[in-house]
């Protein structure tokens, strides 16, 4: 059971992309390690919904013969996975729904063009919850992933299945998204870190929306130099997103000093309520030892005050449905993906296209989207709008005004604010299915980074007395991943000791 995963022989893509760089181990020796480990593991942790075993061969092979042409590629023969909410051309990409059984996108999005041009292989796409909504990968039409820390619970969610192959070394890097936490919470229960960049850092052109104004798409992997690393290749402007920001990229790799001297590190401890706010006390305790630790590196750390950021949870479940049921809308049958069996007559909606519409709808999402769409499709009903919608926005904009407060440098000035991930390290499977709020209010701590757009990071903070894995969150200043970065090596480097 616990301690199965992390195999000691686990590989970081920097380390990979220099062995095929330098000639040491071709492209196509790696991706058959890999494609190896993911045949016979991935049967225990269902991390993977689509593995493109020829298609990935084929590219390593492509990758060896182009090895010095290329040799400056950052990601040079380096085996990646894409979660599945992500186009990529040609391949199975289903959102882990039944709606998009058998959608095969006609482009790649940007991130998955990026990577290719980069020199990394796109060995397959990932397990999550349906349309990345949820917590735990329960929600997938595949079933669930387990965590490879202990397979009878979660890997967390939605990129549950990104960090479980992370986890279990079935690749070294993956790609998720993260609309309210769904990067960083599996990093955390898989012992991996993960990293969601400021809102328009990364172009989401291809990912299947959920909520357009929350989402973004970002690195899980084992260490905080290869989320920087891959963070340099997604990172930049694209004219394909409108919301992606044509600021410079900074090169994230170069800003891990080792160091975190001169660093202030907000502690928002109201938040925390230190017992009484039902976090677990192992994870109180873990998060202590964290800041003794950041101060070793180098950071000073102080108090800060978000006195709203209590009300994540409650806007976080309005503002993101919301915008779900809006951009669910699209998915009919007639366009994309499966479609019911045409309807004979009205079926009490009217028209048989309706009809086919209600059916295709009814067969194809699952419970939690259609909670989502019926809970978005309220808040924003003529009469419920000002009450739940609007004041919702009204509380994001007060979390944003905490956030930049305690940045301000008239106040705390601080250059990143710290917290524990999750309120708890990883659940039962089961546990809290029949108890849709419960597993909401898991995600107290990370939908703030979402509704205010901050850069935010989930780093390995050691583990619980039943050897479950616990995270420490790092939010840091809009655009600031350099610094954010650098925190969390520092933090990295103090907690796994001399090497
Ligand atoms: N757990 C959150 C939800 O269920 C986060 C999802 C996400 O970030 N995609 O909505």
């Amino acid at each position: 059971m616990a301690g199965a995963a992390r195999p000691a022989d686990a590989e970081t893509a920097s380390s990979i992309r220099d062995a095929v760089r330098s000639g040491h181990r071709s492209a196509v020796e790696v991706c058959r390690h890999y494609l190896e480990r993911i045949a016979e593991d991935d049967g225990r942790w269902n991390a993977f919904t689509a593995v493109f075993r020829d298609e990935a061969l084929a590219r390593a092979a492509e990758v060896d013969r182009h090895r010095n042409e290329w040799r400056d590629r950052p990601l040079l023969g380096v085996p990646i996975t894409v979660k599945d909410v992500i186009c990529t051309r040609g391949q199975p990409t289903t959102a882990a729904s039944r709606i998009l059984a058998g959608f095969r996108p006609p482009y790649n999005a940007t991130v998955a063009a990026r990577l290719r041009e980069a020199g990394a292989i796109v060995v397959g796409k990932t397990n999550c919850d349906e349309f990345a909504m949820g917590s735990s990968t329960e929600h997938s039409a595949y079933g669930p992933s387990r965590n490879p820390w202990d397979p009878e619970r979660t890997p967390g969610g939605s990129s549950g299945g990104a960090a479980a192959a992370v986890a279990a070394g079935l690749a070294p890097v993956a790609i998720g998204s993260d609309t309210g936490g769904s990067i960083r919470q599996p990093a955390a229960f898989c012992g991996i870190a993960g990293l969601k960049p400021t809102y328009g850092r990364v172009s989401r052109y291809g990912l299947l929306a959920f909520a357009s104004s929350l989402d973004q798409i970002g690195p899980l992997a084992r260490t905080v130099a290869d989320t920087a690393l891959v963070l340099g290749v997604l990172a930049g402007h694209d004219p394909h997103d409108a919301t992606s920001v044509d600021a410079p990229v900074d090169d994230y790799t170069a800003a891990l000093s080792g160091d975190a001297a001169g660093l202030r590190v907000g502690v928002p401890r109201a938040l925390l309520g230190y017992g009484d706010a039902g976090i677990d006390s192992e994870v109180l305790a873990a998060f202590d030892k964290a800041l003794v630790a950041l101060a070793a590196a180098g950071a000073l750390v102080v108090d800060v005050e978000l006195p709203h950021a209590e009300h994540a949870v409650p806007v976080y479940y309005l503002v993101a449905p919301a915008e779900a049921s809006s951009n669910l809308a699209r998915y009919d049958g007639v366009r994309y993906g499966a479609r019911a069996a045409a309807a004979e007559g009205g079926d009490g909606a009217g028209s048989p296209l309706a009809a086919m519409y209600d059916r295709t709808r009814d067969a194809g999402f699952g419970a939690e989207v259609k909670r989502r769409i019926m809970l978005g499709t309220y808040a924003l009903s003529a009469g419920y709008y000002d009450a739940y919608y609007r004041r919702a926005q009204r509380v994001r904009s007060l979390i944003r005004r905490d956030y930049d407060r305690a940045f301000d440098t008239a106040g705390p000035g601080v250059d990143v604010i710290a917290m524990p991930t999750t309120p708890a390290p990883a659940f039962r499977l089961g546990e809290h299915l029949q108890d849709p709020l419960a597993m909401y209010l898991g995600d107290v701590f990370t939908v703030s980074a979402n509704l205010t757009g901050l850069p935010a990071i989930s780093v390995p903070a050691g583990f619980t007395a039943a050897r479950l894995p616990i995270g420490l969150q790092l939010v840091g200043r809009a655009f600031g991943e350099a610094t954010l970065l650098r925190l969390a090596h520092a933090y990295e480097r103090v907690q796994e000791g001399p090497a």
